[in-house]
């Protein structure tokens, strides 16, 4: 058992916080792995991540430290689960897709575009492997296939071996790097035009999503399977920040209430509560499809986005105090095969009942 990585990342500040505020930041970088927040009362909090990438870090950098060694590890059968957290504008869509995916420089790219290629490297050499991608939104509590905006109610179902699956969403090959890029950006326009029919601000939707890799061991010993979830999930602010009303402010509830069901298993995972063992992920889609990330069986990285500006130090806050929350979460990789030796090993989670978590920020 290991805990899950949790890293930080502040963007620099935005042409808009400069001309508002002036140049204030509200973050001190100490060491790669410490950092100082000044909060509104100018009191100085420290965290202590597995890493920060303050504003200087470029997508490489975050590629190589989060992302590589678990893209890595689904080649070789084992689920992992990449999650950026934080409020609009923080930097979690700029770390997941770039500033586009389709052509934004080798510098620029972003976690998604980087994953296909390292996946894509691994084809080269393996024939014997079959790689595919589902790529979904929650919108309207309803999930939706973003490669096919009419499939509206996909179905959540559970697999001893497999965990969570997701029925009814499209599933494209990867046997084409850019192929599937071209079809990813398709997606991502998507989200847009469904986030624009439900009346919603944009990056008021979470989005999922989901590499498979299978793998033939040799032999006749069966199959090896390893699934990589990516999620850019929507805007962590209050509800009331978002200035939204009518329709838009229902679906901005809704999609708060996905998060709140979010902080909820993370709180029931790390410090126990009345009712031990008892995890709500039922009670949003979001925790469902985040199962086996929080509930053991993957390797899982939060990468928690954060403006350094003084403006947004409450939100910083409450973004960086998520993390340190969550890197109190235990996880228990395994293997995926579908070989008897393998499926045995599938341990039941215990839940961290670590008493540390009272004294974390
Ligand atoms: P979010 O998805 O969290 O709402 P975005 O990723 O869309 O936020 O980022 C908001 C703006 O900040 C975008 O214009 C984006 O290009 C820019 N940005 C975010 N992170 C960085 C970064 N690390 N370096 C440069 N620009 C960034
Ligand atoms: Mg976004």
């Amino acid at each position: 058992m290991s805990n899950i990585t949790v890293c930080a990342r502040f963007r620099p500040l935005s042409s808009k916080e400069r001309r508002d505020h002036g140049d204030g930041v509200c973050i001190r970088c100490i060491d790669t792995e410490t950092f100082i927040l000044k909060d509104e009362k100018e009191e100085d909090i420290i965290f202590s991540f597995d890493r920060v990438f303050c504003e200087k870090s470029g997508q490489a950098e975050v590629y190589e430290f989060l992302v590589l060694p678990i893209v890595r590890d689904a080649i070789n059968g084992i689920n992992g689960t990449i999650i950026t957290y934080g409020q609009t504008g923080a930097g979690k869509t700029y770390s997941i897709e770039g500033p586009g995916i389709l052509e934004c420089g080798e510098q620029k790219k972003g976690i998604l575009p980087r994953v296909v290629d390292g996946i894509f490297e691994h084809i080269k050499s393996d024939k014997m492997a079959k790689y595919s991608i589902k790529f979904l939104t929650e919108l309207s509590s309803l999930l939706r296939d973003l490669f096919d905006l009419s499939k509206d109610n996909i179905q959540i179902k559970e697999s001893k071996i497999q965990g969570i699956l997701l029925s009814g969403a499209t599933e494209m090959s990867i046997m084409d790097p850019a192929e599937a890029l071209q079809s990813l950006s398709t997606g991502i326009a998507n989200r847009a035009v469904g986030e624009t029919q439900m009346n919603m601000a944009s990056s008021r939707s979470h989005c999922i999503y989901i590499f498979t890799v299978q793998q033939e061991l040799t032999g006749d010993k069966g199959m090896k399977t390893g699934k990589l979830v990516l999620v850019d999930l929507a805007g962590s602010e209050k509800v009331e920040k978002t200035g939204a009303e009518g329709r838009a402010l229902e679906e901005a509830k809704m999609i708060n209430k996905s998060l709140s069901a979010l902080g909820n298993v993370i709180n029931a995972l790390t410090c126990g509560s009345g009712r031990a063992n008892h995890i709500p992920y039922r009670d949003s889609k979001l925790t469902r499809i985040l199962q086996d990330a929080l509930g053991g069986n993957s390797r899982t990285a939060l990468l928690c986005c954060c403006s350094p500006s003084v403006s947004n130090a409450s939100e910083s806050l409450s973004t960086l105090r998520f993390g340190a929350r969550a890197k109190h979460i235990k996880a228990s990789p395994r293997v995926n095969c579908n070989e008897d030796k393998y499926s045995k090993k599938n341990e039941a989670l215990s839940p961290d009942k670590d008493e540390s978590c009272k004294r974390i920020l």
